[in-house]
């Protein structure tokens, strides 16, 4: 899914970045506008904001999910309509033909993703089991269905 830039109204490029608190890092993925000059980014968590060197949270745009609010603030901009905006929110289109993992169950099922905190994870519906993907996993499917971190 493609996500634009709120200010230019072009589409993000994917970006990983390393964070650093103290002895803590982690990496976190966002999207960022191409636009010489434009700080602006996304990710699901924390909405629009610019950063350079750190996160300005006053220019922070966030839209909370109507429907889950697991989703956090992932209502962005995904598709520009004769000029206009359509915001709608990232994970809304996220049910994925995927085979469920439990090999005693093994059928395919259209799945629907969560992502909280970085951990995906999806639950069958024929089986009722709850399953948590790893990296490879992750990667694998962001591949196939084209979704951006
Ligand atoms: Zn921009
Ligand atoms: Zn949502
Ligand atoms: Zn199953």
């Amino acid at each position: 899914m493609s996500v634009f830039c709120d200010v230019h109204l072009t589409e993000m490029e994917s970006v990983s970045y390393l964070w650093q608190v103290g002895i803590n890092s982690w990496v976190s993925d966002w999207v960022r506008c191409t636009e010489p000059g434009c700080l602006r980014h996304f990710r699901w968590s924390q909405g629009y904001v610019d950063i350079d060197q750190q996160i300005h949270n006053s220019t922070r745009k966030l839209r909370r999910c109507p429907k889950d609010p697991k989703h956090g603030g992932s209502v962005a901009i995904v598709e520009i309509r004769d000029d206009e905006p359509i915001w709608r929110c990232i994970y809304e289109e996220r049910k994925l033909p995927l085979k469920c993992f439990n090999p005693e169950c093994g059928v395919t099922v259209d799945i629907t993703l969560t992502e909280l905190e970085g951990t995906w994870s999806f639950g069958c519906h024929r089986c009722e089991e709850t399953f948590i993907l790893n990296n490879e996993q992750i990667r694998q499917i962001k591949r196939a269905f084209d979704i951006a971190a």
